[in-house]
């Protein structure tokens, strides 16, 4: 996995939606870290001619397919909502992308280490083995529904919803090396955020 210059080590950075990742990660980032974004990685998959494109045309048909070329993100929502059999499908062709375009823009990526963002790095197997080491980036559950109500203009019910599809806070400090507590405002984070990079910085020297 080695780049030019980037540390051998690696990072997975997680965390339930609305905690503060991305803020967490953009700190990092500045501070040096080359970011590895899962989640943007497997949208642009299915913008207009992403990867995915071809694969979903055969597999559901042009009805799937909007004007400009994209993924009709609301009709395959609406498709493999109710039925896991075409959840299965989507998935089979959306993940071995998401991990071989990760691979790529890991070995891309400069920086003085790297950091995967990963959302569901807890609920998906093989990611604890793939980092060296976990930061879960940790919010209580109110503040987590009221970030993620304003953010994304959800309801209080939508937001639990998607919180219900996610490990616990629980299952997702378990697997923490790192927690970054994130209920208070940024500045209470920065001196933290700076504590863990300079770690990072040690083990990343030491892995080369
Ligand atoms: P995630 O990537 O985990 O979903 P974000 O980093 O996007 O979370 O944060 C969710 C929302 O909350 C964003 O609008 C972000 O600007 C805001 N936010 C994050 N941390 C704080 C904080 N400590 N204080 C105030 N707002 C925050």
């Amino acid at each position: 996995m080695a780049g030019n210059y980037v540390a051998a080590f690696s990072l997975g950075l997680t965390g339930g939606i609305g905690s503060g990742k991305t803020t967490v990660a953009n700190m990092l980032g500045e501070l040096g870290a080359a970011l590895i974004d899962t989640d943007l990685i497997a949208h642009q998959l299915t913008v207009p001619g992403g990867l995915a494109i071809p694969g979903i045309r055969t597999q559901f048909g042009d009805e799937f397919i909007t004007a400009d070329g994209a993924m009709d993100r609301a009709g395959i929502r609406q498709l493999v909502f109710a039925d896991t059999a075409q959840k299965l499908k989507l998935e089979a062709i959306l993940h071995p992308l998401i991990r071989t375009e990760t691979e790529r823009a890991a070995t891309e990526a400069r920086g003085d280490y790297r950091i995967f963002v990963v959302p569901l790095l807890v609920e998906s197997g093989n990611w604890k083995q793939r980092v060296d080491r976990i930061l879960v980036v940790d919010c209580d559950e109110e503040t987590q529904i009221n970030r993620v109500m304003s953010r994304n203009q959800l309801s209080r019910e939508q937001v639990e919803a998607i919180m219900r599809n996610q490990a616990s806070r629980q299952a997702r400090l378990a697997a923490a090396d790192d927690v970054i507590v994130n209920n208070g405002n940024l500045e209470n984070i920065s001196e933290e955020v700076l504590r863990l990079h300079e770690l990072y910085l040690r083990l990343a020297k030491n892995k080369h």
